[in-house]
């Protein structure tokens, strides 16, 4: 079978995080996304684990069943336990957890050496990654990388390898979670990553359609269960990844150089010559697109294990997009939610309805928003999108090719990118 999967998300136990990050909300929200697995998140924090522990458990996944049916959207979502937690050096650490017991061990060992583990959902502690990674192997749990190119709190922003992260537990990581403002294009240009399964997550802190699953990874599983997962990531027994959806890198908000303060963009060799001074005196952050240059030590042909991968934006920004309305908007949220309850979930009219069977609804609205959303589904699925690189902590900003005024087009040709995948955007429906 094929499940998608979101495995590192925040509950509302996490900083900076909404107060909607419970289990219901979650479990409804990733079942209109078309979602049906979700990492818990903050799973060594006692509550959050505490509401875990009441829902039904088999094999290490966690059935959420609502309380009330008829009242709450149908889910069929199902947990599995992850946790970040930031390192010493402020890298941080996915863990993905077969089990409450594993969970509570690992918590207790954590404990010690660290100030917050009762307090925030994603606990700093005072541990080097190479030690973390052997508690999480005492735990029998996964472990490797978060937004692993991100300039801060990733293992590339301090590191030049994962040897000097993980010293002699690198061997014991078995993927990295490329970020926003990367994808596999830009990852297989690093050797010692090749053999690794690359995740793509949301890191969402709040349910919202434009958060949660805005990235997520296909896996071939024969049935869903945290051993089934862990074959599947580390690609055993025929269990593997088959895709991985995310955003085009350009639209992160750290993927070219540019100044945290006012956002100007830089070149690396500009960046260096005013050593990370912007005019305007903010500071320079490195952008991922330069500091996967700087690492890059091989041509960046993908491995054969390696899953196509889908640049998607959350399909409440494509319907902004078409119909130039902010995605929060009421005519926005009117135009989603007719998609959804005919096609089901965000998923489905993303990636796998038939272009046909799109063009075939009849959602309600006026003809016009329509055949705007209609073509910005198909400006996606046929990568006829053009791109504002983001950097310094905004996001890019994403313009169809279709659809969009010839002024307009002019005014942004300058300093728009040709939008390239790494590999040709293959027909969404072999998926
Ligand atoms: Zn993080
Ligand atoms: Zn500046």
């Amino acid at each position: 079978m094929i499940i998608n999967a979101d495995l590192h998300i925040h509950s509302h136990y996490s900083a900076a995080t909404s107060p909607r990050m419970d289990l219901p909300t979650l479990a409804t929200e990733a079942s209109k996304k078309g979602i049906p697995l979700l990492g818990t998140g903050d799973c060594l924090h006692p509550r959050w684990l505490q509401s875990i522990r009441e829902l039904e458990e088999r094999d290490g996944i966690f059935y959420f069943k609502p309380k009330d049916e008829g009242t709450t959207h149908a889910t069929n979502t199902n947990f599995v336990l992850t946790v970040e937690v930031e390192d010493t050096r402020r890298v941080h650490h996915l863990l993905i957890v077969p089990s409450i017991s594993k969970a509570e061990e690992l918590y207790e060992s954590f404990r010690a050496y660290s100030r917050d583990i009762d307090s925030d959902g994603r606990p700093s502690l005072r541990l080097s990654g190479a030690e973390i990674a052997e508690r999480a192997r005492d735990a029998e749990a996964l472990i490797g990388p978060c937004h692993v190119f991100t300039p801060w709190t990733a293992l590339y922003a301090y590191h030049n390898s994962l040897k000097e992260c993980y010293g002699d537990m690198a061997g014991y990581v078995s993927f990295v979670e490329l970020g926003l403002s990367a994808d596999s294009s830009y990852a297989d240009r690093i050797g010692e990553l090749r053999d690794l399964t690359f995740l793509t997550n949301s890191d969402a802190h709040s349910p919202y359609p434009i958060r949660l699953a805005r990235e997520f990874n296909r896996f071939q599983v024969e049935d869903v269960s945290f051993d089934e997962l862990k074959a599947a990531i580390k690609r055993e027994r025929g269990r593997k990844p088959v895709l991985n959806v995310g955003f085009p890198p350009q639209e992160g908000k750290y993927n070219e150089s540019a100044c945290i303060r006012c956002y100007t963009h830089y070149s690396l060799n500009e960046a260096i010559t005013r050593r990370w001074r912007c005019g305007c005196g903010g500071l320079i952050k490195k952008g991922v697109r330069d500091r996967v240059n700087e690492l890059a030590d091989c041509d960046g042909a993908h491995p054969k294990h390696r899953p196509p991968y889908l640049h998607l934006i959350p399909l409440a920004e494509v319907i902004g997009l078409a119909v130039h309305k902010s995605p929060g908007s009421k005519a926005v949220q009117k135009l989603w939610e007719a998609l959804l309850a005919e096609f089901g979930s965000e998923v489905t009219v993303l990636i796998d309805a038939s272009m046909d069977s799109i063009k075939g609804a009849h959602f309600d609205s006026n003809s016009d928003d329509r055949i705007r959303v209609l073509e910005a589904i198909r400006a996606f699925r046929e990568s006829k999108i053009r791109i504002l690189p983001g950097g310094g902590g905004k996001y890019g900003v994403i313009e169809l090719k279709t659809g969009a005024s010839e002024e307009a087009q002019e005014r942004v040709q300058e300093t728009m990118v040709e939008y390239e995948p790494g590999r040709e955007q293959l027909s969404l429906l072999d998926f």
